[in-house]
């Protein structure tokens, strides 16, 4: 390390200790680096510390939805459940920090409010809400792409003198709501899982849909001791398939390649019906061109239609939960257990807010057009500023003062998901850029945490201080992962991988589409081409362009 290095702190600082970060501190310190963690909750966990709300668990199966990485950890946690609880994954969490010996490494209770690059020490300097600062060569954002609420801006919502929840800040005692009359604002896979868990405990429940969703059955159901042995015994090769297909877990064979018109309608419905019988946002994929052919999708979509005519007992109320805006897959498809049988209780009310908007919440009600709706809690399951918010939320600033969140005002990209030019050092795993949210999240976080290392190994061997990438290699990538988005009915959606969710926010679709084995294939071409599209230089070299720019 050169003497510009000597006033580091550590050699890395790693924001955020759900799974990204507990991997990457891991990584680090296993190959003998310095790390601090910083974590503003008081746990690790991430998604999973934060939504302890009722009804929460996993969308991919549990077996798929946890590390890799290491042999150990595979073996010797065992899930109950195909798709487990929030509470089950949290426990996960705890037990990989504990089994890693990880949590010493982390300041909990602490927040990172900013991140500055230093021309001169070539050095990120971390400023904490506690006022202090940690100096690091590297800086790695793992901060979530789900972690910052998305709150709606309702008149009168501050005059409400009951109990208002987002899931995502779930409070960790959780609230009785027993007898309670409770209304949940929003039906996405938040709103879904808890409509059928809190209708069970309250007196009255009214779910207020701006827009339906697609809801597809998870057909849950206990991992049995010998489903569980055979996973353990075929791991390695089941998380090596996990890469290379498109949404990072092994695929069932209700998925076909083929498009839906090389079907015919009898055998479009058997297909359908056996995935929908299989369970899970799979569904999605029964056919290849469900999210790329109109009519495919209308296929998908009508026979979805279908189903839930036939579950919801009012007819009414079942037209109005089926979507018309949007194509199946647009919206992150969301999987239940009970959602619309839920609208077959006696205290649940489907409150349509697109035909009869919220007007105002008063200390006790919620206006919806003349209609005031009283309730003694509100759950506002209105999602989150996805993919950028948390980031944005960190004042990060790189060569010559640049700020990300400037930088990023017009749209937001990174270089294969993790790096931006003149940030020099920093990475983001999950950043824009990525399939993250499209994918299997464990398959996108460990791959990134892989890359980190690559290019920190190459960054060694050449004897360099500092690798960034280049605009036009972030240019392109942006090109490419727009290219895929508008080849795909994605983009067609209001939907929050646009960010459309967010007043304000730029429209511009930000996950990568064409799937984990596709980026794994494009990270490796550009890896193997002498690492195209990154430089690697040091940091005096740096300090000259800048004095050379001033
Ligand atoms: P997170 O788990 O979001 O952790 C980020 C951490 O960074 C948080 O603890 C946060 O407190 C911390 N942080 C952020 N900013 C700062 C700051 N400035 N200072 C200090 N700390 C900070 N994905 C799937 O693939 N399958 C699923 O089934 C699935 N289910 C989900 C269910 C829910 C309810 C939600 C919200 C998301 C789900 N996801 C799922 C996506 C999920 O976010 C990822 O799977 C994964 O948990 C993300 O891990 P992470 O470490 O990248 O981020
Ligand atoms: P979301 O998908 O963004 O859904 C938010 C809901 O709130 C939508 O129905 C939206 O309606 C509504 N909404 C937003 N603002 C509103 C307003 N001002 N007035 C009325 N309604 C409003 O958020 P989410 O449900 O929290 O899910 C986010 C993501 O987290 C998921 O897509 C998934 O990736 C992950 N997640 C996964 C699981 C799981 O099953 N494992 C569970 C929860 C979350 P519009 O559609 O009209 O905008």
């Amino acid at each position: 390390m050169t003497s510009a290095y000597e006033t580091a702190d550590f050699d890395a600082v790693v924001v955020g200790a759900g799974f990204a970060g507990l991997h990457l501190l891991h990584s680090f310190r296993e190959r003998g680096m310095t790390v601090q963690g910083v974590e503003a909750g008081d746990g690790v966990g991430g998604t999973w510390y934060w939504n302890r709300y009722p009804g929460a668990r996993c969308d991919v199966e549990s077996v798929d939805y946890s590390f890799g990485f290491h042999p150990d950890l595979q073996q010797e946690w065992s899930w109950t459940e195909r798709y487990a609880t929030g509470p089950e994954i949290h426990r996960y969490a705890e037990f990989v920090a504990n089994r890693l010996n990880l949590r010493d490494l982390i300041r909990f209770r602490t927040r990172v409010e900013s991140a500055v690059f230093n021309e001169v020490s070539g050095l990120w300097v971390v400023g904490l809400d506690d006022g202090t600062e940690v100096r690091a060569r590297f800086c790695v954002m793992a901060t979530g792409c789900l972690s910052t609420t998305n709150l709606p801006d309702i008149e009168g919502i501050g005059d409400f003198t009951g109990d208002i929840y987002h899931p995502g800040r779930w409070p960790h005692e959780s609230p009785m709501l027993q007898g309670k009359r409770v209304a949940v604002i929003g039906t996405g896979s938040s709103g879904i899982q808890l409509v059928p868990a809190v209708a069970r405990e309250v007196a009255q429940l009214y779910v207020l849909q701006r827009s339906p969703n697609y809801v597809m059955p998870a057909q849950n159901g206990p991992l049995h001791p010998e489903q569980l042995a055979e996973v353990k015994r075929t791991y390695p090769e089941r998380r090596r398939m996990s890469r290379r297909t498109r949404r990072g877990f092994p695929l069932p064979t209700t998925v076909t390649n083929q498009p839906a018109s090389s079907f015919s309608a009898a055998e479009q419905h058997e297909r359908l019906e056996a995935a929908w019988a299989h369970g899970g946002a799979i569904f999605t994929s029964t056919f290849d061109d469900i999210t790329t052919n109109p009519d495919s999708n209308q296929v998908a979509a009508d026979f979805i239609a279908g189903k839930i005519r036939g579950i919801v007992k009012d007819p009414a109320v079942a037209t109005k939960l089926i979507p018309t805006d949007h194509p199946l897959g647009g919206k992150r498809p969301c999987v239940d257990t009970g959602y619309y049988e839920a609208f077959n209780r006696p205290n649940v009310e489907l409150v349509d807010i697109r035909e009869t908007p919220v007007q105002r919440i008063t200390s006790n009600a919620i206006q919806v057009g003349e209609r005031l709706i009283d309730v003694d809690v509100i759950i506002l399951a209105t999602g989150y500023d996805a993919i950028t918010g948390t980031l944005n939320a960190i004042d990060i600033r790189g060569r010559r003062g640049v700020k990300l969140r400037d930088e990023w005002c017009d749209g937001a990209m990174a270089y294969l998901g993790l790096m931006a030019p003149k940030f020099p050092n920093l990475f983001t795993i999950t950043g824009p850029g990525s399939p993250s949210v499209l994918c299997n999240m464990f398959v996108s976080i460990e791959q990134h945490v892989e890359l980190v290392f690559t290019l920190l190994a190459e960054l060694r061997q050449r004897g360099a201080e500092v690798v960034e990438p280049t605009q036009e290699a972030l240019e392109s990538w942006g090109e490419r992962v727009a290219d895929i988005a508008d080849s795909t009915l994605l983009v067609t959606a209001n939907s929050w991988y646009l960010g459309a969710n967010v007043p304000g926010k730029v429209r511009q679709f930000m996950p990568y589409a064409g799937g984990m084995a596709s980026f794994v294939d494009d990270c490796e071409a550009l890896l193997s081409m002498d690492f195209e599209g990154f430089t690697f230089g040091d940091v005096a070299s740096y300090s000259e362009q800048e004095a050379a720019a001033r």
